[in-house]
């Protein structure tokens, strides 16, 4: 095992279901990744919505160093310090009062699904479990979250998937009407579609699913596992709507890289679980919990918040500017550092070249499907990281296009 590691190791040990570009990353500051090679990177994909605060940044590290001379793991026999402190901190900023920590955005979303369904069938009885969910949508690959998510290319051919889950269009409240009734126990939502192309709800959508839910004493759920965590320029993208849901999950950017998901809700809702209902593992382990604490405080701040508005407005107005000066992408669809560029129609399902032509010239981009290449940056990316990294998009438009 003397050798050096390469990326034909990962055909020859992984199991196959991801097929990683070919550069292997061995270090990251802000928003700049190297190689191997030495190489460097500008990252506009914040390893898809996760690495918020950039790479290696100080409060993060010396959160994770302090917490790791400390206390790793003590189980759920016991409490710990950093998750109560983080408990406090997230039902401070938001309309939360109870939390429930999983390591995952997949896990936040089973206990979420879990708690809705368990809170119905003690109301109403076996027959309310229906979740209204949407095409399109993600949420996850457990059994549950792929059945719940709009994507059956996710979840064919796996056998038998959980019943009681419809599927209608996002943005389209007359379909929601036409199945919601007395069985539904919940309604899962992005509030901003991520994985299918950062398209956003409308606010009059989000309103009157509001409205529906509570006519049928049904949960609004919000998967803010993408949208969350400062990355629509507020807190929480719910906040943005003023539409306030029963149940919201996060994930991703929460702990800044460090795994971690949170099930959000009230304390009248959360006491359909009892003692037993739920558990995990490792969610909620002190070391994880250090490290949100250190990412949340910094993400829920205002200088944060505004910067992400800020240097949202001056990339999109660069990105609009590219829009006509390259002719590869037509509309600019964004939510603070959160975009997608819908290709034009001749570059129609060329989004995966913008990723692998854009590591070439150094950048790092995401799909939002076949049509939109998605861009998540860091929250805190400077204005010279932002400006160089769109000259590098600028390029690999010019010879995608040419
Ligand atoms: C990433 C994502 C998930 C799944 O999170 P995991 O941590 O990969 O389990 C669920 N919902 C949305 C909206 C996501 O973006």
């Amino acid at each position: 095992m003397s050798h050096p590691v390469q990326r034909a190791d990962f055909d020859r040990y992984m199991v196959p279901v991801f097929s990683p570009l070919e550069m292997i990353f061995v270090r990251g500051e802000g928003s700049r990744l190297w190689d191997q090679a030495g190489r460097d990177y500008i990252d506009f994909g914040a390893g898809i919505a996760v690495t918020a605060l950039g790479h290696g940044h100080p409060a993060l590290l010396a959160a994770l160093h302090e917490q790791a001379a400390k206390l790793w793991h003590v189980s759920n026999y016991y409490t710990n310090e950093p998750v109560l402190k983080l408990a406090r901190m997230i039902c401070e900023s938001t309309f939360a009062e109870r939390v429930f920590f999983s390591n995952s955005g997949a896990e936040a979303n089973e206990g979420a699904i879990k708690l809705a369904r368990k809170r119905a069938i003690d109301r109403h009885g076996p027959e309310k479990i229906e979740i209204v969910a949407f095409n399109g949508s993600f949420h996850g690959r457990t059994f549950m979250t792929m059945a719940v998510g709009g994507q059956p290319k996710y979840s064919s051919g796996m056998g038998p998937l959980p019943e009681g889950i419809i599927h209608v269009d996002y943005n389209d409240i007359e379909a929601v009407r036409r199945v919601i009734g007395p069985r539904t126990c919940a309604v899962v939502i992005e509030p901003v579609v991520g994985e299918s192309g950062v398209v956003p709800a409308t606010p009059e959508f989000l309103r009157t699913l509001r409205e529906l839910c509570t006519q049928h004493d049904a949960m609004l759920v919000f998967d803010e596992i993408q949208s969350g965590n400062g990355r629509t320029g507020n807190l929480f993208a719910y906040m943005g709507y003023g539409v306030t849901p029963d149940i919201l999950t996060t994930a991703k950017g929460i702990a800044g890289g460090f795994p971690m998901g949170v099930m959000m809700t009230t304390e009248a809702i959360a006491s359909a679980f009892h003692v037993g209902s739920h558990g995990s593992t490792f969610g909620g382990n002190p070391l994880a919990a250090a490290v949100a604490c250190a990412a949340f405080d910094l993400i829920r701040s205002d200088a944060v918040l505004a910067g992400v508005r800020s240097k949202a407005e001056r990339a999109a107005s660069r990105l609009r500017d590219m829009a006509t000066s390259t002719g590869c992408f037509g509309e600019v669809r964004h939510a603070g550092l959160w975009f997608g560029l819908q290709l034009v129609p001749e570059m129609a399902g060329r989004a995966k070249d913008f990723v692998t032509v854009g590591a070439e010239e150094g950048l790092l981009v995401l799909q939002g499907g076949p049509d939109v290449v998605r861009l998540a940056t860091s929250l805190v990316i400077s204005d010279a990281e932002l400006d160089e990294g769109l000259n590098r998009l600028e390029r690999v438009c010019k010879r995608l296009k040419a």
